[in-house]
């Protein structure tokens, strides 16, 4: 899997890709890639200087502000640094700390081999204190849906989940772009970023998480009080 993974992204790379998420992707004049933040882009000088791949890691982990980013895919990465790594297995290893499992559920995608799993389904097969999420609404589901998965202050991947068996869209309050792989979640009007757009490429979402869950089960509890 790994050596697919690597291929597609040499691929993306070839293609003019050059951004995934808030991470922006160039090459180097010694043959590997240096990553930054892609506010940062054209900063370079300021920016703390990195050549370990672990140090994703560490980045990946805290905002700008020191808070623990428990989705890694929200888009507040923090700024400020430049990672450079040799060549594209290093690339890739870098890239799966920042946004883990990505490349993984990409590779499967462009395969055709990337299941999908409703929401509702997701959420049926919880159990202890998240069962009770499996009876929220389907009004609470937009509103939750919408203001926890936007990609402007929420998280940068793409939607793939029906909203149920029937293929219900998750939420109407949402804009089509964020179901669609072709569109840069980091840059469409209302983004954080200040970034122009670039071909990016997608973070996709499979199935929900655990934090959409978490969610899902304080609004059934009556504990959503900003919905
Ligand atoms: S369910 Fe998917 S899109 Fe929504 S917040 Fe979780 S990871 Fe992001």
């Amino acid at each position: 899997m790994p050596e697919a993974i690597e291929r597609g992204l040499k691929a993306a790379l070839n293609n003019g890709a050059c951004c995934i998420g808030e991470i922006a992707i160039s090459k180097t004049s010694s043959g590997g890639f240096a990553l930054c933040h892609r506010d940062d882009e054209g900063g370079h000088q300021n920016l703390e200087a990195s050549r370990s791949v672990d140090d994703a890691s560490v980045i990946a982990r805290f905002d700008d502000a020191g808070n623990y980013r428990p989705l890694k895919t929200a888009p507040n990465l923090r700024r400020g640094w430049r990672l450079e790594v040799v060549d594209v297995g290093e690339l890739r290893r870098a890239l799966d700390y920042f946004y883990p499992g990505r490349f993984a559920i990409l590779t499967a995608w462009q395969q055709n081999r990337l299941a999908t799993t409703p929401l509702r389904e997701t959420l049926d097969r919880q159990s202890g204190m998240y069962r009770v999420a499996a009876k929220i609404s389907d009004d609470q589901i937009d509103d939750v849906v919408a203001n926890f998965c936007r990609s402007d202050g929420g998280c940068l991947r793409t939607i793939l989940w029906n909203r149920d068996q029937c293929g219900g869209v998750p939420s109407p309050k949402l804009p089509p772009q964020k179901f669609d792989p072709a569109q840069d979640q980091a840059t469409w009007p209302g983004s954080a970023t200040q970034a122009t757009a670039t071909r990016a490429i997608p973070l996709l979402c499979q199935e929900a998480c655990n934090l959409l869950v978490a969610e899902c089960r304080k609004a059934v509890k009556g504990e959503c009080g900003d919905l």
